[in-house]
C-alpha cells in the first residue's frame, strides 16, 4: 500500500505454511477450518495464518478509512517459515528488493492479552526468541546381531546419549527488558505470586515458581514457541514447552555440543 514516502516502509510479515499434522490426533479435519463452540479448528489457526489475516485487515481498514500514509505498507505472507525459511524469507530477501527498504517489520511472537470481558489489558511485544538447536549424535561401539547383544552396542550408547539430552536444563538468563515486563505486570497478579513477578530473577530461584511457570500462560510468553528442536508429529501449539526466558548463549555455537562424549 502506497504512502507519501516521507518515511521508510513498514513490513507486515506473517507465514502461511504450517507444521505437519497427524489427522488421527485431531477432533476436526485440520484443513477444513471448522468453527465449533466459538473456536476455529485448523492447523495454522494460531501459527500463523491468523496474523496474516490481521495484517490483511489492517490494509483493508486503512483503505476504507482513507488514511493518508507517511510510509508504504508492505504485506508479506511467506512460505517455508517452519523449516528454516530457505524457500521463503531467505529467497524473498534476495529476490524482492523492496523488502530491504522496510524500516522495521512486525512479525509473529506475542499476544494481545484480554481480561475476562475481552478488553485488552496489555499488548505484548517479544524482542527475541529461543533459537533452534539441532544435535547430531554419533555413537561408536561393537556391532553385532540382535540375538547376541553386546554391552557396548552403539544403539545402547545412543539411547543413553539421547536420554542425557532430554535431561539437560537450559540455563535461564533474564534480560533487562523481560525483567521490566514482569515487574510491570506484577500489580495485576494474585497476591500470593505478586512478589515473584516484581523481581522475576529472585522468583525463579523458587522451584515452585519455576514449576508454576510451566502452567502459567503469561509467564511463558517469552519462552514459548520456536525453541523446540523440531515439531514432533501431533505436536500442538497449545501444549506449551517449558519456560525459557532466553536460550543459553552457548547454544549459539552448537558444534561445541556435537560429537562430544556424553556425560
Ligand atoms: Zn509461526
Amino acid at each position: 500500500m502506497k504512502g507519501s514516502g516521507e518515511k521508510r516502509p513498514i513490513l507486515l510479515l506473517s507465514h502461511i505454511d504450517v507444521v505437519p499434522v497427524e489427522k488421527s490426533q485431531w477432533e476436526m479435519d485440520p484443513f477444513e477450518a471448522v468453527i465449533k463452540d466459538g473456536y476455529l479448528y485448523g492447523r495454522g489457526a494460531l501459527d500463523d495464518k491468523s496474523m496474516g489475516i490481521v495484517a490483511m485487515m489492517v490494509l483493508l481498514i486503512l483503505k476504507r478509512e482513507k488514511v493518508s500514509l507517511k510510509r508504504d505498507i508492505l504485506f508479506l505472507a511467506a512460505a517455508d517459515e517452519e523449516t528454516g525459511g530457505k524457500c521463503g524469507i531467505e529467497w524473498l530477501l534476495k529476490n524482492v528488493p523492496s523488502l530491504e527498504k522496510a524500516e522495521y517489520a512486525l512479525n509473529e511472537g506475542s499476544y494481545v492479552i484480554c481480561d475476562d470481558t475481552g478488553v485488552p489489558t496489555r499488548y505484548e511485544l517479544s524482542n527475541g526468541q529461543k533459537v533452534l538447536f539441532q544435535l547430531k549424535l554419533k555413537a561408536r561401539g561393537t556391532s553385532g546381531h540382535a540375538s547376541m547383544p553386546t554391552p557396548d552396542n552403539p544403539n545402547v550408547t545412543l539411547v543413553r546419549g539421547l536420554e542425557a539430552v532430554t535431561r539437560w536444563e537450559t540455563r535461564l538468563h533474564v534480560l533487562p527488558m523481560v525483567k521490566e515486563y514482569f515487574a510491570k505486570i506484577a500489580p495485576k497478579q494474585p497476591p500470593e505470586i505478586r512478589q515473584y513477578f516484581e523481581d522475576v530473577e529472585k522468583g525463579l530461584a523458587h522451584q515452585a515458581v519455576r514449576k508454576r511457570a510451566d502452567i502459567e500462560p503469561h509467564l511463558q510468553c517469552h519462552g514459548q514457541g520456536h525453541g523446540l528442536p523440531d515439531h514432533p508429529p501431533g505436536w500442538n501449539k497449545s501444549e506449551r514447552d517449558p519456560f525459557r526466558i532466553h536460550s543459553d548463549p552457548r547454544l549459539q555455537n552448537p558444534s561445541r555440543y556435537v560429537e562430544r562424549p556424553f556425560p
